[in-house]
């Protein structure tokens, strides 16, 4: 029996030694000390010692236990030890490397051009008014003036849903249905995305912005569509700049004028940018045609107005000097954080 102990012990101790890891050290506690373990085996059989021996067998019995516990509990908090500075090592964060950077986004160079031309109008009293860009046949053309077989409808050559229904050419037929309310007078500016059957090139594509203004009010006159154009052009490339307004045909106004600006690069000497003009063209105007007036139940004799038309992509193009359209719609990265 003493022999048998001493075996026990000897062999869990080596056991121990030998285990890896806190799963391997609990399975030689259950070998050894468990419900089955060896040395539960050894005191099943003290029934089996004489009454005299049997103080002395438990005892030992207990030193054994208690020497193995002692082991396992030792050896335990070395693993431990070993494992939390494993655990410590492999996360350790050096604080002298770089930060990894959150990058912000930023507007759009259309989004920019939009803002900074809202800004101006509305500071001038304007309403920034938006609608639909699947628009009735009826909105986009006729009520502007421009009737079926009107050859302004074969020029633009429109995306139609069906006969009745189109991808709006323009963002006027905003206007009309702002007309249509009957709430004079009226001073508004509709931006938004418009269509063409346009090839993609470095000045076209078949979807593109356009920002129109409408003023209608008793007593307006070209005088007060020169003003406001003038100003505007100041307010978006500088106090120096003039304007100049050639005669032009629009339907939907009478008379009407296409506008250039001096070219800010050159102050209208001419340069490269310009191309040796020292005028840039930037938009489309003219007075409202009495004939849209009445067909919106608005009385020509009593009321006037102006109109203009912009596109979005050209303010964009001139005001970063992008030569073209399409790196806007690219969405290059490299391109668009340079704004
Ligand atoms: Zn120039």
């Amino acid at each position: 029996m003493k022999d048998k102990l001493k075996q026990i012990r000897e062999k869990a101790l080596a056991s121990i030694e030998s285990s890896e890891g806190l799963n391997g050290l609990n399975d030689v506690r259950v070998a050894f000390l468990g419900k089955k373990g060896e040395l539960t085996a050894v005191l099943k059989g003290m029934k089996d010692v004489s009454p005299e021996e049997r103080p002395l067998v438990g005892q030992m019995v207990n030193e054994t236990r208690a020497a193995i516990e002692q082991k396992l509990e030792e050896t335990k908090k070395k693993m431990e030890a070993l494992e939390l500075e494993h655990k410590l090592k492999k996360e350790v964060i050096d604080v002298t490397l770089p930060a990894k950077k959150n990058r912000v986004g930023h507007g759009h160079p259309n989004t920019i051009a939009l803002e900074e031309v809202e800004r101006i109008f509305v500071g001038m009293g304007y309403e920034v008014v938006e609608g639909p860009e699947v628009e009735y046949d009826y909105y986009n053309f006729e009520a502007l003036n421009i009737p079926a077989n009107h050859p302004a409808k074969d020029e633009q050559d429109t995306f139609y849903i069906n006969d009745k229904i189109v991808l709006r050419t323009q963002t006027s037929p905003v206007q009309v249905r702002v007309m249509e309310q009957g709430k004079l007078p009226i001073r508004m500016i509709a931006p938004g995305r418009v269509f063409r059957a346009d090839e993609v090139d470095a000045t076209h594509s078949p979807s593109f912005h356009q920002i129109e203004g409408l003023v209608i009010d008793k007593g307006v006159t070209f005088a007060d569509l020169k003003g406001t154009l003038q100003e505007f052009a100041k307010e978006l490339f500088g106090p120096e700049t003039k304007v100049k307004f050639r005669p032009h045909h629009f339907p939907f106004t009478e008379p009407s004028a296409e506008v250039d600006v001096t070219c800010f690069k050159c102050g209208g000497k001419g340069c490269r940018f310009c191309k040796g003009e020292g005028w840039i063209e930037i938009l489309g105007c003219g007075m409202v045609h009495p004939h849209v007036l009445e067909m919106s139940g608005i009385d020509p004799k009593e009321y006037s107005g102006f109109a203009f038309g912009v596109g979005l992509e050209r303010i964009a193009l001139l005001k970063y000097e992008i030569d073209d359209m399409r790196l806007l719609y690219e969405n290059d990265d490299r391109f668009l954080k340079q704004f």
